[in-house]
């Protein structure tokens, strides 16, 4: 079965995200940890995690995943920039224990002309604090398309950050379809040699989510720009093979195109009639 959400609002709490997924068609969705620009997160309701977690497990609603706050930077120049990402990756994963653990996703971040080595270590240095044995959740790195000076373009890069993290399993990756293609790898043509090239280097067993996403600019743009499924650079061949590739069928996909609801919705049908 095609398990398949997009990106929601986290405004209403848990359990109206369950809701919102069911009713455009998902089983499972993303959501922000807190405003994707930083700042707080709002207190738990245990109440609602409660009843989250019951709805959930009536409508088969599973493997959600959690995003962080996309302007953290692990690797910024300024000590006080990577005190900030540090603290509020650790707050986001210290609440995930409340919904037992789950997939929570993070851009690597930006060099900002320190250079890829000193940005990887600063990263995984990161990673060594935050993490602790006990945890239940998975922390995936996302793969980027490689704008500015950010980190995680290529496998290679997502490795060695993965090669210097103690508990390296608590790591994992999320795919951004539309990263790797501007990032440069070729999907369109080529998905099964992009696909052994990942095992190869990272190994499948790491890749525990997929953001499906069409792109609007060609292979190599570094640009980032999101299109929705089928009206992009991809199409929807690539996409349908991708969904259906023996290797990734059975992840996770988020959808983080640029609809509203009613444009979610229509995606999930059209992709869930597309999986064979
Ligand atoms: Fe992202
Ligand atoms: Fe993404
Ligand atoms: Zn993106």
């Amino acid at each position: 079965m095609l398990r398949i959400g997009c990106h929601l609002s986290s405004s209403k709490g848990f359990k109206a995200m369950a809701e919102t997924a069911l009713s455009i068609g998902a089983n499972t969705f993303q959501y922000f940890s807190r405003n994707p620009r930083g700042g707080s997160a709002k207190a738990v309701d245990p109440a609602d995690i409660e009843a989250y977690k019951v709805f959930a497990a009536e409508n088969d609603i599973k493997d959600i995943l959690t995003h962080a706050p996309y302007t953290l930077n692990p690797c910024a120049a300024d000590e006080g920039l990577r005190e900030f990402a540090k603290n509020t990756m650790l707050d986001d994963l210290q609440r995930l224990e409340l919904l037992d653990g789950g997939l929570y996703n993070f851009h690597p971040g930006s060099h900002v002309k320190q250079g890829i080595e000193v940005g990887t270590e600063y990263i995984a240095a990161m990673l060594n604090e935050v993490l602790w044995p006990q945890m239940r959740s998975t922390v995936l790195l996302e793969t980027m398309a490689g704008k500015g000076s950010e980190i995680g373009r290529t496998f290679e890069e997502l490795r060695d950050i993965i090669d210097k993290v103690e508990l390296k399993d608590k790591l994992g990756v999320c795919l951004d379809t539309c990263h790797i293609w501007e990032g440069g790898y070729d999907i369109v043509n080529d998905l099964d040699g992009v696909i052994e090239s990942f095992d190869k280097i990272i190994g499948l067993d790491r890749l525990k989510a997929i953001h499906l996403n069409d792109s609007k600019n060609p292979i190599s743009a570094h640009k980032d720009r999101h299109e929705k499924i089928g009206d992009g650079s991809l199409g929807l061949e690539a996409i349908e093979r991708i969904i259906n590739h023996p290797s990734l069928r059975d992840k996770p996909f988020f959808l983080e195109t640029p609809n509203e609801l009613e444009g979610y919705a229509e995606e999930i049908e059209l992709l869930k009639k597309l999986y064979h």
